[in-house]
């Protein structure tokens, strides 16, 4: 039997416990250990949990789009499993993508378009008129054209907490300990506090592990959740703006995620005045309906970001270090798990993701100085 202990109960944190006890079951158990409890509103809930593979590999890596591919395809494997077990709906949105702008800012939409057509699969993406926009999003009718990637979505991050709280509940090989901050552990199986040896031990501290891992930065993120009984917008969707970059999420009951903003600074401080003015006066310009809509609250967080933007998992003996999730929790943490879980099992021909570091050295942080080699090569 394995005895894995995993140090984060956020977003990957939770997926890992869930997925290592689907796949091992009774041959594992489960230590999950948070410095909060477990209705902690953290990152993974601040989140607008869209799982946009195209629409977000323009702005960063185009390793962004295949990892999110393989991650859209997991969402869609695992999710009714725990549904069933749960009793949860988890809504799921997955209608696509459609990026628009003013006509004054077309040059920022010409830019994204050509960063997209040298990206993106010309069947994952595809040039809409006002007339086929009106008619995929009849209330976005006032803008002349947009972009549409089919294949994105967004989930309700409230569902897949509150299934997966009762997942854990049910679960008897999973132990959750609350209110525990944990910060000195080794790459041999121990941790302090604990009297048993573990076999693996997950260090999902996000940006609580910041102090142990260089070229690691938090970046502010800002969102509003408002519920617009006016609007009725069934796509995420993102409005170009040379200042003002703002998307929707949409979900259940009119409700809409808007976000975000993306501030380089360790401030976990509440939503201020000026990014709330900007958020919300961006999102009235989408659609006066927006006007009416009461914000049901203003909610910031911390994306844990190497310097690179892309998210690391680093190995050294029993030690499994995952982190740098940045602003893809949801869209990279299923096919992180995957891969982990396929490495365990010493499946390497099933890892894909490509920047596992080997390090034999606890001390070394620094991607630099580390062995790093194409997991499946
Ligand atoms: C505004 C905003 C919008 C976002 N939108 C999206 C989106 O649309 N799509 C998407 O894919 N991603 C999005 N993200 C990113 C996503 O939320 C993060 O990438 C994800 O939550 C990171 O998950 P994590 O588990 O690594 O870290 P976290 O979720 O932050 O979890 C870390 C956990 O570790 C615990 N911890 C920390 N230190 C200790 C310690 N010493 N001992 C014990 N426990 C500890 C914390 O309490 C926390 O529970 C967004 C983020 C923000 C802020």
């Amino acid at each position: 039997m394995k005895n894995i202990a995993i140090i984060g109960a956020g977003l990957l944190g939770r997926l890992l416990a869930w997925r290592l006890n689907e796949h091992y079951q009774s041959d594992c158990h489960i230590t999950l250990v948070d410095q909060f409890g477990r209705d902690h509103f953290g990152t993974g809930l601040v989140a607008a949990a869209m799982v946009a593979p195209y629409t977000e590999a323009v702005g960063t890596e185009a390793i962004t789009q295949e990892i999110g591919e393989r991650s859209m395809d997991l969402w869609n494997d695992w999710l009714p499993g725990l549904q069933t077990v749960t009793g949860h709906h988890i809504a799921f949105q997955q209608n696509g993508t459609l990026v628009v702008s003013h006509p004054q800012d077309d040059p920022v939409w010409r830019r994204f378009q050509i960063k997209a057509q040298a990206l993106v699969p010309p069947d994952k993406m595809q040039l809409l008129d006002q007339q086929a926009l009106a008619d995929a999003e009849p209330q976005l009718a006032g803008f002349l054209k947009a972009l549409y990637f089919a294949r994105e979505g967004a989930i309700s991050n409230l569902d897949l907490y509150a299934a997966l709280a009762d997942y854990f509940n049910q679960a008897v090989n999973i132990d959750w300990i609350e209110n525990t901050p944990v910060n000195e552990f080794s790459t041999n199986g121990r941790i302090e506090g604990f009297d048993n040896s573990f076999d693996v031990v997950f260090d999902c501290r996000g940006n609580g592990a910041k102090a142990d891992l260089k070229g690691f930065r938090s970046v502010r993120g800002e969102v509003a959740r408002v519920h617009a009984p006016e609007v009725d917008i069934k796509h995420c969707v993102r409005l170009m703006h040379p200042r003002f970059p703002l998307y929707i999420a949409p979900r259940a009951n009119h409700e809409y995620i808007i976000g975000a903003t993306q501030i380089e600074s360790d401030d976990d401080s509440p939503v201020t005045v000026r990014s709330g003015l900007e958020l919300l006066s961006a999102l009235y310009s989408l659609h006066q309906g927006f006007g009416e809509a009461h914000i049901i609250e203003l909610l910031s967080a911390l994306r844990p970001t190497f310097m690179s933007n892309q998210p690391r998992i680093e190995i050294n003996n029993k030690l499994l270090r995952i982190n740098g999730l940045y602003r893809h929790g949801y869209l990279f943490a299923p096919a992180l798990v995957s891969d982990v879980i396929a490495h365990l099992d010493g499946e390497q021909a099933a890892v894909h993701f490509p920047q596992f570091i080997f390090s034999s050295e606890s001390e070394q942080h620094d991607s630099g100085q580390h062995q790093q080699r194409k997991a499946n090569a």
